[in-house]
């Protein structure tokens, strides 16, 4: 397997982190999850730019332009002639002797990034999954998509360990998102979902799905709402990159609407799959 390391392509196995990177040892670090559908990269220019929000956020100084980048996970996805799957890029703050602070002089940012195939989660999406409701115990700039993901891990071990997809977080009785996804619930034919703040990554998917329903005429109201309005809603659903869109048909133990895929769900689902067949072929 063929993987990016800085400015050079190489196979897997020779690829060494250092052991003072500073991802490894401080979470110091950003990173991007990318669909592949048929071999085209999907919304790459979105997930460049949330990137480098993430990147300046934190201060880090990206080691090439976003335009190098670009064509850097082009190739990579050429040369690994990935037809169905995902790109993942991560960069941190580089190689430094142990120290909390920032480097100084700073160091150069370190790249990776790879390329895994991976199927579309069609059962899920036609099945629709479970989740179990958990405290949100993040920071307080969960809008960076930072490799720091302890708290995710965790929350999601949690629904793993109940049989469930995914786990939703609440701060105080207001949903936020997912683990690992965004969070959407429909409610007398108006769709709901937190807005864009500091609690919240801004899923790429989820402003997708905010589009494909200004263009299919459906409501959006992105205001907080509660765990108590969710298990009464008439359609939960989730957003991600891999996951796309997925039906939460059961919360803990309350049954959501009619404890299958709602028809918004199901109108916004067929919605994404018809662009994913335009991208295909394009
Ligand atoms: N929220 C969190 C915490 C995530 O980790 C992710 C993606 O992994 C998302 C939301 C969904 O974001 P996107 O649609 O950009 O994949």
């Amino acid at each position: 397997d063929i993987i990016l390391l800085n400015e050079s392509y190489v196979p897997r196995q020779e690829a060494k982190i250092d052991i003072e990177d500073r991802g490894y040892q401080f979470g110091d670090g950003i990173y991007e999850v990318i669909r592949v559908y048929g071999g085209r990269v999907f919304l790459l220019s979105e997930h460049l730019q949330r990137l480098k929000r993430s990147a300046d956020e934190i201060q880090l100084a990206l080691p090439l332009s976003l335009d190098e980048l670009k064509q850097r996970l082009l190739e990579l996805t050429d040369r690994t002639k990935l037809d169905e799957g995902i790109i993942y890029v991560q960069l941190t703050r580089g190689v430094a002797p142990r120290y909390h602070g920032f480097p100084d002089p700073a160091v150069k940012a370190q790249l990776v990034a790879y390329t895994k195939p991976m199927d579309r989660p069609l059962t899920q999406q036609q099945q629709g999954v479970k989740a179990v409701l958990v405290n949100d115990i993040r920071w307080l700039r969960c809008d960076i998509k930072t490799v720091n993901l302890l708290p995710n891990v965790l929350a999601k071990q949690k629904a793993t360990e109940n049989g469930a997809f995914e786990a939703i977080q609440h701060r105080n009785g207001t949903v936020t998102e997912g683990s690992s996804s965004n969070v959407f619930m429909v409610k007398k034919g108006v769709l709901h979902t937190h807005p864009p703040n500091n609690l919240i990554l801004n899923g790429i998917t989820r402003q997708y799905v905010i589009q494909l329903c200004s263009e299919l005429n459906l409501r959006v109201h992105e205001q907080t709402f509660s765990v108590n309005d969710l298990l009464q809603a008439d359609e939960v659903f989730i957003t991600s990159t891999t996951s796309e869109i997925i039906p939460v048909i059961q919360i803990d133990k309350d049954t959501i609407g009619e404890g299958r895929p709602g028809p918004i769900t199901q109108q916004l689902q067929q919605a994404f799959d018809q662009r994913i067949a335009e991208l295909k072929t394009k």
